[in-house]
């Protein structure tokens, strides 16, 4: 059996397009043993392509508005019981201004879907940012114009997150209605022809889900060449149409996170959030099988539980009085180091210039 996994894991390193055969018989490893060869051919590929660094990624929530229906989530619509905010440009820039103080020196400012939210307002804050400190702003604050994403890349964006969750397109459309699969991929090309750093991500344990269907979002993770890709556990929120549904199985989620770093390479790859819910210990196995991104959630404390996506929520913190030596010593258990430089994609810079033309 070892010899078959191997002989796999080279094949599926190897192709151009590693076959969804392939791929199911690995995410369907199942002992600890077979497992372990796995995440340490992932942990190779990283070494290799990303080097020993752990980036730094600082997040701030700064709204939790959203008129999506997306029935896993706890920011959707139907969620009644929640109560809505949006930070201030002022709240944002004090923000910033802290994670930029310990060091950190890539701002993700992420929010739910707000039609609401002005354009120029947004672009400002990006521009003011810009003005104040040297760092990569990184937004995710979901599906919009072209027009839009061009205004604020010229405001000073580098990188946008948005997240596919599957690339099945029927469970993408069962799981989204009013929400439409093409204009997600539409959305997605836009911003990288505008070039952006591009991130996106799937969903482990979505309704309809199968190991065929995941290793098809490997194949389009792989086809698309994100720069970012997020892969975190379904976790089932009370107030939500899924509420009494069963989360994602952690497990999978290592053993999709390690196929991704093996089949893009140099992708950069976090550890989720989602996935450090489950427990320190997975955060940790994350990062020995492939991960190389942390990120630390910098949202302001009078609205973080407001951010209510998931109950669990395991953030990461580095507030004013933590000493930066406990990120040290856990990089260290890891045999890792942290990385605080701006954490640039490692794609061809090629396309990215010539996408700036299409601006
Ligand atoms: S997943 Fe995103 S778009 Fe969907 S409801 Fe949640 S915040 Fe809104």
């Amino acid at each position: 059996m070892n010899k078959q996994i191997t002989d796999t894991l080279n094949r599926v390193h190897n192709a151009l397009m590693p076959k969804t055969a392939d791929l199911t018989f690995l995410l369907s490893l199942k002992t600890k043993e077979e497992q372990q060869i796995l995440f340490r051919f992932a942990d190779q590929v990283r070494q290799k392509h990303c080097g020993k660094g752990i980036l730094l990624r600082g997040i701030i929530e700064f709204s939790n508005r959203c008129a999506n229906p997306c029935p896993y989530c706890g920011l959707s619509f139907h969620n009644h019981s929640l109560s809505r905010y949006q930070l201030s440009k002022n709240e944002i820039l004090d923000t910033v201004d802290r994670l930029h103080h310990q060091k950190i020196r890539t701002v993700i400012l992420q929010s739910g879907e707000d039609p609401q939210m002005d354009p120029d307002w947004l672009a400002d804050v990006i521009r003011s940012i810009r003005a104040r400190f040297e760092m990569a702003i990184t937004l995710s604050v979901g599906e919009k114009s072209l027009e839009t994403y061009r205004c604020w890349k010229k405001a000073g964006a580098d990188r946008y997150l948005l997240k596919i969750e599957t690339a099945s397109r029927s469970i993408y459309d069962s799981l989204h209605p009013g929400m439409n699969f093409s204009k997600r991929i539409l959305c997605l090309k836009n911003l990288t022809k505008l070039g952006y750093q591009v991130g996106c991500g799937n969903m482990i344990g979505l309704i309809g889900q199968t190991t065929a269907t995941i290793a098809r979002d490997i194949q389009f993770f792989k086809k698309m060449d994100f720069d970012m890709i997020a892969i975190g556990p379904f976790i089932p929120h009370s107030k939500t149409p899924h509420g009494q549904e069963k989360p994602g199985d952690p497990e999978l989620v290592l053993r999709t996170l390690a196929l991704t770093r093996i089949v893009t390479k140099n992708s950069h790859l976090p550890s989720t959030t989602a996935l450090a819910s489950f427990g320190n210990d997975l955060k940790n196995q994350g990062f020995l099988a492939g991960a190389n991104v942390l990120m630390l959630n910098f949202t302001p404390p009078s609205v973080l539980k407001d951010y209510d996506i998931y109950p669990g929520r395991k953030y990461t913190y580095l507030d004013e009085n933590d000493s930066s030596s406990s990120l040290h010593a856990w990089a260290d258990s890891l045999n890792r180091i942290i990385d605080y430089s701006i954490g640039n994609s490692l794609k061809s810079a090629t396309t990215q210039t010539v996408n700036q033309q299409y601006i």
